[in-house]
């Protein structure tokens, strides 16, 4: 059994899970994070970042996180590079990796999400370089280059019209006829004379070595192959959270997002999950905005949250 009580125990280590574990330390609480399997989280997977406040140059994602632990680690906080399995609820809270169980007063969950992709081969080997996902994140780096959005969501709507800030042409590529997208944002797109459309369209294949130069389509009605000319793929076909070990715990919502007690009182916390003690924060509850900033405005909810939380019980 674990012989240090924490607490906060925080199960992330992404913007969200450090900028909780800076607030948490920073209000002497005895912090732990437990990094899991990406320690900095998504950010580690990208280069320049340009839209986290404070940079005017841009920042490398790498550099950004690596900073936020920095921060963390002067006021206190504890890092430990751990995937966590499980949480059971008792006097206190029992955090499970593998054999090992840590022990905390309030849980704070940052494990994010993680956008989906196609799953092929092609596509891991060019992620980065012409395939990606996420427009708002990458879209800057497409300026002047023809591209294609692969969805019929929201998503999909919403990336490509912000595309055309940037780029001549886009194409939304979906599988199907129909589009899951709603009436008011596939008619935006539909009517964006810089936005075409390709239906019933599989991608068989990423074409190209060192940079994205096309896609290979199949045609799902006639089965005809063709290959298709772009310089970037940008994938919108939905977003999974890594929340898988939460089941049973706390309330998810159909996809997996946890479900935060939103409240219309600003007096009331806006992190907490359906299981008193429990918080949440970052891409893990948001399928909406997904930006580094707004995970870590998350975990500095969370974080304060969880501190009010704790004075409740030593009152
Ligand atoms: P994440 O960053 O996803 O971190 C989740 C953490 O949880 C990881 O450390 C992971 O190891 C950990 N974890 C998961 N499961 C467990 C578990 N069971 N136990 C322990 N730990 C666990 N946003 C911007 O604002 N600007 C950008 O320019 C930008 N560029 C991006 C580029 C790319 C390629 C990607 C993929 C995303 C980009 N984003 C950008 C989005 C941004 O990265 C996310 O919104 C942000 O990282 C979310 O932070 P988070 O802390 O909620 O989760
Ligand atoms: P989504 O609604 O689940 O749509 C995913 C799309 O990707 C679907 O069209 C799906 O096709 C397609 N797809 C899934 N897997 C695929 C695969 N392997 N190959 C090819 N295509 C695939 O996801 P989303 O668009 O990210 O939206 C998620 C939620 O956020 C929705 O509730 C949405 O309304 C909301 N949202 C709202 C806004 C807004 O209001 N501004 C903006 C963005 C998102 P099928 O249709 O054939 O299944």
């Amino acid at each position: 059994m674990a012989d240090t009580l924490y607490d906060v125990a925080i199960v992330g280590s992404g913007p969200a899970g450090y900028t909780a574990a800076l607030y948490a330390s920073r209000a002497f609480l005895k912090t732990l994070v437990l990094s899991g399997m990406q320690p900095g989280g998504q950010l580690t997977t990208t280069t320049e970042v340009d839209n986290f406040p404070g940079f005017p140059q841009g920042i490398l994602g790498p550099t950004l996180v690596g900073d936020m632990k920095k921060q963390a680690e002067r006021f206190g906080a504890e890092v430990q590079q751990a995937m966590v399995t499980s949480i059971t609820k008792g006097d206190v809270f029992t955090l499970a990796v593998g054999d090992k169980k840590y022990q905390a007063k309030t849980v704070i969950i940052a494990t994010g999400a993680s956008a989906m992709y196609l799953g092929l081969p092609s596509e891991e080997r060019l992620k980065g370089k012409g395939v990606s996902g996420c427009a708002t994140c990458d879209g800057f780096f497409f300026r002047g280059k023809v591209v294609v959005v692969i969805g019929g969501g929201d998503t999909a709507m919403e990336e490509a019209t912000f595309l055309t800030k940037f780029c001549p042409k886009v194409t939304v590529i979906h599988r199907r006829e129909e589009f899951r997208a709603s009436a008011i944002m596939l008619d935006r797109a539909k009517n964006d004379p810089r936005i075409a459309f390709l239906t019933n369209k599989v991608i068989e294949e990423i074409l190209g070595e060192t940079e994205v130069t096309g896609i290979r389509l199949r045609d799902t009605k006639t089965n005809e192959v063709v290959d298709y000319p772009t310089q970037g793929v940008f994938l919108a076909i939905g977003h999974k959270p890594s929340t898988a070990f939460l089941t049973g715990l706390v309330d998810l919502d159909a996809k997996g997002y946890v479900n935060v007690v939103r409240s219309l009182s600003p007096l009331d916390p806006q992190t907490a999950t359906n299981v008193p003690g429990i918080f949440a924060a970052g891409d893990c509850v948001d399928p909406r905005y997904r930006q580094a900033i707004v995970a870590a405005g998350q975990g500095c909810m969370a974080a304060m949250d969880a501190e009010k939380y704790l004075e409740g019980l030593h009152r």
